[in-house]
């Protein structure tokens, strides 16, 4: 039977520790890989181009768009563009596994209104408000200024959450962890 391709969207509010969630399922499952998107934001010390993101200039993510090279990107933050590559997600496809995803809420919405039944997305809750809150000043990598707006932006992205497949409460850690691995378990298994 031919390979088909499906896609794994975790999605959050900034904040609520999806990335944690997205390294438990690459090392859970060896059929999937992790969408490298492009982002014009500035690098972090302890990022690696190519691996994290492909660092672009604005000019070359005009580009991009231009060319309609994007299966969906956001300005997720004020001049911060943020896009998966149709590239990426063939590249992917073709080596014969399936993708995850690390995106805002409105990328995630876009990939599941354009592929459908191949696409899992997964919204996670951080157990209230005030501890995503929390999380995200404990986290030191904003100025306040971005800290502000992250934390207003993480607000309205909490009430998006009927939207999604699947709703997963990262109250312990371990806990969602394991949940995030049985539902995806199920959805590659159908
Ligand atoms: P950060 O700057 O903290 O790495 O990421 C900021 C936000 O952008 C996160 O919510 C992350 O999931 C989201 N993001 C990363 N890549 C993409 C992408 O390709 N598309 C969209 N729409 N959001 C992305």
């Amino acid at each position: 039977m031919e390979f088909e391709g499906k896609m794994i969207v975790v999605t959050a509010p900034s904040g609520a520790g999806k990335t944690t969630i997205v390294k438990h399922l690459l090392q859970k499952f060896d059929s999937i890989d992790f969408s490298v998107s492009a982002t014009t934001r500035y690098k972090r010390e302890h990022e690696i181009d190519g691996k994290d993101y492909f660092f672009i200039t604005p000019e070359r993510f005009k580009q991009l768009i231009a060319e309609d090279a994007f299966a969906e990107y956001e300005m997720v933050y004020e001049n911060q563009y943020y896009g998966t590559l149709m590239s990426e997600i063939e590249r992917i496809w073709h080596s014969g596994k399936h993708i995850i995803f690390d995106i805002d809420v409105r990328g995630a919405l876009s990939l599941k209104r354009k592929f459908g039944v191949r696409c899992l997305t997964i919204f996670i809750k951080p157990p209230s408000k005030e501890m995503l809150i929390e999380r995200l000043v404990n986290r030191k990598t904003e100025n306040p200024e971005a800290l502000k707006k992250r934390i207003e932006k993480a607000s309205l992205e909490l009430s998006y959450e009927p939207l999604f497949d699947f709703v997963l409460i990262n109250d312990q850690l371990e806990v969602a962890c394991l949940e995030a691995e049985l539902v995806t378990e199920r959805f590659l298994n159908n």
